[in-house]
């Protein structure tokens, strides 16, 4: 399975990776707050997640990284 991974206190919850992922497996979690202060996304089903890593080409603060399965 791919993988993708938030570093969760370094998310601005800026949302951009939400609208970028084909898969539209990323949201902000609103139930949660980061050391920051923000909403930090979260992967609803990586099962579905196709590992093109988009989302992490997208974010302006480095916070995705996405493993491919080989
Ligand atoms: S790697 Fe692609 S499919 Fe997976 S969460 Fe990121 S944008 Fe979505
Ligand atoms: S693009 Fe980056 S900073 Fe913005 S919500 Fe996604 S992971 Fe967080």
């Amino acid at each position: 399975m791919n993988r993708v991974t938030v570093s969760v206190d370094t998310c601005k919850g800026c949302g951009l990776c939400t609208t970028a992922c084909p898969q539209k497996i990323l949201v902000l979690a609103h139930n949660k707050l980061n050391a920051k202060g923000y909403h930090p996304v979260e992967v609803t089903d990586m099962t579905k997640c196709k590992g093109c890593a988009l989302c992490a080409l997208m974010c302006p603060d480095v916070a995705l990284k996405v493993e491919k399965e080989v």
